[in-house]
């Protein structure tokens, strides 16, 4: 539609708006002045609890359900607000699933890789080794289908799901010794949870899962020989580079981690449409301010991290072909044990292939002509 056609158009309604005001005016003596300008319905204010499995300090993350409370309350002029609690206020940071299903909290701010024990297809929302970057998981959940069929996967749990943003590919997280080949690998102590853990337990590792207040002290004192967590940003202010000295990359088991809000169903049944409406669009916004701070504050953090004396190191190309021959493998297995998980992984494998086929041109070109 042209512009000027547009304009139009809501010009003829505005008229027709005005005229319908003095009609009523006329008719029941109410002033012209509030039969046009004044709402029909004043709204119902709704106030909505959020439960985030994340720590305020992890503010790229957590920073993102804040932005979906701030637009929700600045679209609505304050009609529909929600309260953002950060892991552990509500309930502890893994029962967030939980606490959405059961109704404790009407939305939830979580990864939905922590809930592949109730579903492993949900890890799809989230990541799996070997996966989708941040673009093309965006790509594949708003424009390949993706979202729809999470949602069937989600809807047994009575749970609405909406992208709430990514970390972009992760680092491959620290290790006190260089990872020289896979032979290194062979009882090396690492923390590191989901899928990627049981990859790199099949290629030798001694895997383990601990709680991210715990894995520094384990790692200063030796109870672990490694650790991954998220990238630059997060790691420097965890402090990592003061027991660790070698940084490798990719993690590969985290190529573009999706976070995820959870909206209970049946609290979402009783939101007006419009407010509907307004969580749908903030939820969007937050999804990118979250992805844009970690690309505009992970480069300076490498940086910083650099300076205090850390190996930057890329995975050998020997560990890389045995973690992708081994994630591919693991796949392929729940897809045979489980028919949700084939379901999804059925549509969603041929789209990841493409998408490499993809940006393995124009995008890998360009980028390596122009680093370094
Ligand atoms: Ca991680």
């Amino acid at each position: 539609m042209k512009r000027r056609d547009f304009l139009g158009k809501v010009i003829v309604g505005a008229t027709t708006a005005t005229l319908a005001g003095v009609a009523t005016a006329c008719g029941d003596g109410a002033s012209q002045g509030d039969a046009v300008s004044a709402p029909v319905v004043a709204k119902k204010k709704v106030t909505w609890r959020l439960a985030s499995s994340f720590p305020r300090s992890l503010d790229t993350i957590f920073g993102g359900a804040e932005v979906l409370a701030e637009r929700v309350t600045a679209m609505s002029g304050g009609a529909f607000t929600i309260k953002t609690h950060p892991a552990g206020e509500l309930v502890p940071g893994l029962e967030v699933m939980d606490a959405v299903q059961g109704g404790a909290v009407q939305v939830g701010h979580t990864a939905s890789y922590y809930y592949t024990g109730k579903s492993k297809a949900l890890a799809f929302d989230c990541t799996v080794p070997f996966g989708l970057t941040a673009r093309q998981q965006s790509a594949w959940l708003l424009e390949g289908g993706g979202l729809e069929l999470m949602r069937e996967v989600f809807a047994p749990f009575g749970i609405l799901n909406f992208p709430a943003g990514n970390t972009g590919v992760q680092m491959g997280g620290w290790f006190k010794k260089k990872i020289e080949s896979l032979a290194d690998l062979e009882g090396l102590k690492m923390r590191i949870p989901g899928f990627g853990g049981k990859v790199m337990d099949r290629l030798g590792a001694t895997v383990q899962v601990l709680a991210g207040g715990d894995i520094f002290p384990a790692l200063e004192r030796g109870a672990i020989d490694a650790t991954e967590w998220v990238g630059p940003y997060d790691d420097l202010s965890l402090g990592f580079y003061k027991v660790a000295k070698v940084y490798h990359y990719p993690g590969w088991w985290e190529p573009g981690p999706s976070l995820s809000y959870y909206v209970n169903k049946s609290a979402w049944d009783k939101l007006p449409k419009e407010f509907q409406e307004i969580f749908t669009a903030a939820a969007a916004e937050s999804a990118v301010a979250m992805q844009t701070r970690y690309d505009a504050r992970n480069p300076t953090a490498l940086e910083e991290i650099k300076k205090h004396g850390v190996e930057l190191a890329p995975f050998s190309a020997d560990v890389m072909a045995a973690a992708r021959r081994e994630s591919e493998a693991l796949l392929e297995e729940f897809a045979a044990e489980d028919a949700t998980f084939k379901k999804v992984y059925d549509a969603w494998k041929p789209f990841r292939d493409r998408q490499f086929d993809w940006f393995s041109v124009a995008e890998l070109a360009y980028a390596q002509a122009v680093s370094g």
